[in-house]
């Protein structure tokens, strides 16, 4: 049933933009199109500035996710749909989250945001809520956008392939693509967006996500239940490129890189993400036991090669949108569940990434038929695997450590090693029952809340001296739940989750294997420097709509001949490239990182605006820096030992293992302190984290609005 609908004239691609933004109100179930002003688009590029700039001008301080002017915002970038190049089909997703309650964003690939180009929007706003649920339909050829009453069904991956049925008319089915979010973004604060295409080769649909911050809670609660695109990419315009010559080249010679270097290096072809598992395990890196541990000799059972070899179908490449050659979109046709509403049904499991396998690691689980549960279960129901799998570990360690107990969890004993303890949990939160579960899905920055409360009751202890002690080990900052690096031994990735913008995702920076593995950044500033330079360059990939895994997995052989081969300057040239042969510029490195530094400057204004974003905002749980417990500390004592004589003047004889596991918390969190320092005067703010009035004036932020936001943060100082 058509609720709403209007007729629009399709404005083309040219060099890379269409500049117009579609427009939805579910409120009073308005529908519009726009011309994006050229000041935003030179100011913030796309994707993820053109988000960051439409949530920052239609919300204020006191908009909350479930706000009705929240906005909920979708944005491609100048290159999104360009299928010479590799890496072409992310877009971003942006509102103010449930978990943070300031800007957080999400990138996902697929064709959904090609296909939204191809018909002519470079982004699309959805504010207001609806009593009923609905779905916003763009028919590119038919040139209506409408607004229709949303499938009688919370099925986010069952329904697919019956769904692009019923909407691709007489069109194929890969002339349809979706976003939507099951019932697990209705009945928790971390729900993810699927965004769904279909596969010809693999005759099926599949899903990739925009996992972080919520985004699929905001989408229920504004009552979307999705939206759908219906284009013809091979009957499209491109994304008309100033010079095609030129870009053709640039793409030839990126995946030249990468069909000579992935093979032998991290096969993310053959393995997709799951490749990393060995890498972390054998460095202590990979989160065992809610990140207590850095390796298990377990780990072998759920190992890259065996993905490789035994899970993933290898019959036909795997790129996320045509023209990716790295192709890391594994998945595989037959897993039949054992738990939950679907037991017994075979199921065909997209991934699992690193992340989903490691949030199951994380539990002490180290088997690939759980692993496989838990991706498509997380997916139908929209949950975010790693949001879902940390809050499972730490409600965990909190009941192992005797802060929570039976009468707490409604009964439910909650163990390490268990499948029985994930699936119930993970069902339950799905479901959204009252309780126990209907407060877990809040995430843990709510648990600790909840858990100290009921135990201070119980005990007759002080509520915050309980606080304190599950803030020790409890992994979220800003809200958001840690991503899934141990960190203790590397303060650079300890800054690098510490001070992004959304909170501990590595989408921002991601240190870990050049400081703790290559050791390639020993000084506080050089660490700086890097959590300078990386977080600008990665922004740069979302703001622009592409992947940045061609760049950051794939080193060109030739970056080994400069003087700073983790930036990769050769592949940055082919990015150069793309750039200038698209859009007839000749724009330079330093150019692009301007542009980025624009971006993540208003997402700090938003985050001061919102009321957070300074000093105290960029803390890390200690588990995050050091051991908390002793038996964390005597897993790697000696290691632990040495490192205390070559990094310390304390003195290790005579001291038992509380008294060295004392000496070196304090020691890292002296640490971590100095390079917060270090880091701020590096990214042009004060102490407090707070931009300088040059920093402000250098980025063009000189809008008295801009002026405000910031006074206003100094003075609550
Ligand atoms: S590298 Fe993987 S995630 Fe990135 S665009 Fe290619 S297939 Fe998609």
């Amino acid at each position: 049933m058509t609720i709403a609908s209007i007729n629009y004239q399709k404005v083309n691609v040219d060099k890379g933009y269409t500049d117009r933004l579609l427009e939805v109100n579910l409120s009073d179930k308005t529908i519009s199109v726009s011309e994006i002003p050229a000041a935003t688009r030179e100011m913030f590029v796309g994707g993820r500035g053109y988000c960051l700039k439409l949530v920052y001008d239609k919300t204020k301080a006191s908009t909350r996710y479930d706000s009705p002017e929240n906005v909920l915002a979708f944005a491609g970038g100048p290159f999104c749909g360009e299928s010479s190049f590799a890496g072409t089909g992310k877009f971003i997703i942006g509102s103010i989250s449930p978990l943070t309650e300031t800007f957080c964003d999400s990138n996902v690939g697929g064709y959904f945001f090609p296909l939204v180009k191809n018909s002519g929007f470079d982004a699309i706003t959805v504010t207001g809520k609806s009593a009923e649920d609905v779905v916003i339909f763009i028919d590119d050829a038919a040139g209506t956008i409408s607004l229709r009453k949303a499938p009688a069904t919370d099925s986010s991956l069952l329904t697919a392939e019956k769904l692009v049925e019923e909407w691709r008319g007489a069109d194929k089915p890969n002339s349809i693509a979706f976003v939507s979010a099951g019932i697990g973004s209705k009945n928790t604060f971390f729900g993810c967006i699927n965004s769904i295409y279909y596969d010809p080769r693999r005759q099926r649909c599949r899903a990739k996500q925009a996992g972080r911050g919520g985004l699929g809670t905001v989408m229920r609660d504004k009552g979307l239940w999705g939206i759908v695109v219906k284009s013809n990419l091979s009957g499209g315009a491109g994304n008309q490129a100033d010079d095609k010559k030129r870009l053709r080249r640039a793409g030839t010679s990126l995946r030249k890189v990468i069909r000579d270097v992935d093979p032998n290096e991290l096969r993310l072809a053959q393995q997709g993400t799951t490749s990393l598992l060995d890498m972390m395990n054998n460095n202590d890196i990979l989160p065992v036991h809610n990140y207590k541990f850095g390796r298990d000799e377990r780990q072998h059972l759920v190992s890259g090669k065996i993905f490789e070899e035994k899970v993933f179908d290898q019959k036909h490449p795997d790129g996320c949108f045509a023209g990716c050659t790295l192709a890391c979109t594994k998945g595989c046709e037959g897993h039949t569940l054992t738990t939950g509403p679907f037991a017994g049904r075979t199921v065909p499991v997209d991934g699992p990434e690193y992340e989903t396998a490691a949030a199951i690691t994380n539990l002490g689980i180290f088997d690939i038929p759980a692993i496989m549960e838990y991706a498509w279960y997380c997916d139908e129901y929209a949950l975010d695997t790693i949001s879902t799998g940390v809050v499972i570990a730490f409600l965990i360690e909190a009941y192992q450590e005797g802060y929570l107990n039976r009468d707490d969890t409604d009964g439910i004993e909650l163990k390490w090693d268990d499948q029985e303890t994930l699936f119930n949990l993970l069902h339950r939160m799905a479901a959204g029952s009252t309780g126990f579960a209907g407060e877990i899905g809040r995430g843990i920055r709510h648990m600790k809340g909840w858990i100290s409360e009921r135990a201070a009751v119980r005990n007759g202890n002080d509520k915050e001296k309980i606080m304190r002690e599950l803030e020790l080990f409890g992994m979220e900052s800003k809200g958001l739940e840690f991503s899934m690096y141990i960190t203790k031994e590397s303060l650079a990735q300890q800054g690098g989750y510490g001070f992004a913008l959304k909170g501990p995702q590595h989408d921002e920076s991601w240190l870990i294997a050049l400081d703790q593995i290559k050791n390639e950044m020993p000084s506080f500033d050089e660490k700086a420097a890097a959590l300078r330079w990386f977080p600008l360059f990665r922004t740069w990939f979302n703001i622009a709509g592409l992947c940045k895994l061609p760049w950051i997995d794939v080193r060109h052989p030739d970056a080994a001949k400069t003087d700073d081969p983790a930036k990769n300057l050769p592949t940055i040239e082919c990015y150069l490239e793309l750039v200038n042969s698209t859009m007839g510029t000749e724009k330079n490195l330093d150019d692009l990182l301007t542009e980025s530094e624009r971006s993540y400057l208003l997402h700090k204004l938003i985050n001061l605006r919102q009321g957070f974003g300074t000093r105290m905002h960029d803390r890390i749980p200690l588990r995050a820096m050091a051991p908390v417990f002793t038996d964390e500390f005597s897993s790697r004592r000696e290691y632990y030992v040495n490192y205390l004589k070559e990094n310390t003047e304390i003195k290790i004889n005579g001291q038992d293992d509380a008294e060295l596991l004392k000496n070196l918390q304090d020691h890292r969190r002296r640490q971590y302190e100095i390079l917060t320092d270090t880091v701020y005067a590096e990214k042009g703010f004060d102490l407090n984290g707070i931009p300088l009035d040059e920093t402000l004036e250098r980025l063009g932020f000189t809008d008295p609005e801009y002026l405000e936001i910031v006074a206003q943060a100094r003075q609550r100082q």
